[in-house]
């Protein structure tokens, strides 16, 4: 599933072909998507310009005068930059026309979203809800201590609750929990505040080294086989249960936490 290094690398790696560029036009071949696409999205966005093109979450923004453009790529989707009159692959599902070149979605899944939200995005039901950037400056040890306060659910669990922070996916939690040395199951309200601190370093660290390694993909936008933004790490523990810690040599754990996968050294974290 596409995470937020993921969908920060695609945006950076389309942002020079959409970027002060005109809609001139949009090819739907299957609306079905985790949202329909509306019927009419080639009337309300053909003619738009793309002003900012900007993440939020793991939302891709267009953002043009009289509105936005909303984009998620949900559990498998990709964009790539294509010729328009380039033959579809299966699961090509929508195409957006920059003149002569165009943003096709590739949506195996199809729980991706093409929306159309007039005015500030910002207020979009599906926006407006969502807690703080992990990479802005709003998250910080200050903040996570305040949240952390008085609650009962294990801290992994809370750091993957969007509406508290978005885009900490399961991957990068339990990375980032490791750098920290904090138990995943640890109740969220018993973290110190030098610990909060330390967590909040992790996180940002994690995620920035994700979106650096994922640079080096970035000329796959315009490849034709479009494996976008997808690549590997080498993981600290994430899926790898059984395997010795990377740091003090004794066995990965493996659990399940709040119905997803959870990875930790109980050696290294507390
Ligand atoms: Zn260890």
């Amino acid at each position: 599933m596409p995470e937020l290094p993921e969908v920060e690398i695609t945006r950076r790696g389309i942002e020079p072909f959409v970027l002060g560029r005109t809609i001139t036009g949009v090819t739907v071949r299957n609306p079905n998507l985790r949202q329909r696409v509306p019927r009419n999205i080639a009337r309300l966005v053909v003619g738009q310009r793309v002003e900012h093109l900007r993440r939020r979450g793991k939302y891709i923004l267009f953002e043009c005068e009289a509105g936005s453009l909303i984009v998620h790529l949900g559990m498998s989707g990709s964009l790539r930059v294509v010729e328009p009159k380039s033959a579809p692959r299966k699961h090509d599902h929508v195409d957006l026309v920059f003149g002569r070149s165009a943003l096709r979605l590739h949506d195996p899944r199809r729980f991706g979203i093409v929306l159309w939200s007039r005015g500030d995005s910002s207020r979009h039901p599906l926006l407006a809800r969502l807690g703080v950037e992990p990479l802005s400056e709003a998250f910080s040890p200050d903040f996570l201590y305040k949240i952390t306060r008085g609650r009962n659910v294990g801290i992994k669990q809370l750091l993957m609750n969007a509406a508290a922070v978005v885009g900490v996916g399961n991957i990068y939690a339990n990375e980032s929990l490791f750098k920290a040395g904090i138990h995943p199951r640890l109740r969220a309200g018993r973290l110190s505040r030098e610990r909060c601190a330390r967590l909040v370093g992790a996180v940002r660290e994690t995620l920035i080294a994700a979106i650096a390694a994922g640079g080096s993909s970035l000329r796959d936008f315009v490849h034709s086989d479009g494996a976008s933004g997808y690549f590997q790490q080498d993981f600290y523990v994430y899926d790898r249960a059984a395997l010795p810690c990377r740091i003090c040599g004794a066995k990965i754990r493996a659990a399940r936490l709040g119905q997803r996968s959870s990875f930790y050294c109980s050696t290294c974290q507390t």
